[in-house]
């Protein structure tokens, strides 16, 4: 079972260092962000299980970053939060965050709300080998299989499968795409790569590429590889 990671944005040093240990000591993989724009930053990069999220930060504030982390993906939030920022949590959740502890806090709580959220994204079983439907992609191995069938694809297919199908049920933006799958931001060209990279992969995994089913266009944001329950598990049907 692989560990959870999950990116801490906290701008105090002493803060930052009793949320990493209480998470590390949990046996989950800590992440750090000093500031909203780093956090923005490794949320693209690394696409954390969960991101634990001071809402008073420098340069970009917790509740922007809260809304632009959902415009893209649907990684679970958890708001850091001082009790007089009420009307904070009350717009963070309506910006879509999962859940907020409020400073002071026992770190016992704290990793009890983290356990809660990440049982419910469906966080922290095996990580390294993902299934969707009649899809397996194994990260380890850097192996996916559709209906037991190898597929033949490139590194960068293959990442970008594994993105998707790590993120399944949720959309995954073009640019955390291009980050994850060739390690670029704000690539002039970088939607067109990562459309063109689409294209090719469909004619590896979709039964009909014209009529997609595993890979969806999510308008305006990226893409999408619906969760078996959404799709009624059409992907189960062999190429
Ligand atoms: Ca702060």
């Amino acid at each position: 079972m692989d560990k959870a990671r999950i990116l801490i944005a906290e701008d105090e040093p002493q803060m930052m260092g009793i949320l990493a240990f209480a998470l590390e000591s949990e046996g989950w993989a800590v992440l750090t962000a000093y500031d909203g724009q780093q956090a923005l930053d490794k949320v693209v990069a690394e696409l954390p299980d969960l991101l634990l999220l001071d809402v008073m930060l420098p340069r970009v504030d917790g509740l922007e970053i809260c809304r632009r982390v959902r415009e893209s993906t649907t990684i679970p939030v958890i708001l850091l939060t001082a009790k007089r920022e009420e009307e904070d949590i009350i717009r963070g959740l309506e910006l879509g965050a999962d859940d907020y502890i409020t400073k002071p806090f026992r770190p016992r709580e704290l990793v009890l709300r983290i356990q809660a959220v990440l049982r419910r994204s469906g966080v922290g079983k095996a990580q390294a080998i993902v299934e969707v439907g009649a899809l397996r992609v194994d990260g380890l191995r850097y192996q996916a299989t559709l209906a037991g069938a190898p597929l033949e694809l490139t590194a960068t297919e293959f990442r970008l499968l594994s993105c998707l199908a790590a993120n399944a049920g949720r959309a995954v933006s073009w640019q955390a795409l291009l980050k994850h799958a060739w390690g670029l931001e704000n690539w002039e060209g970088g939607k067109e790569m990562v459309k063109t990279a689409i294209y090719r992969l469909r004619q590896k995994v979709e039964r009909d590429p014209n009529d997609p089913r595993l890979i969806l266009n999510v308008r305006s944001v990226g893409y999408t590889m619906p969760s078996p329950e959404e799709s009624g598990d059409q992907t189960a049907t062999p190429l």
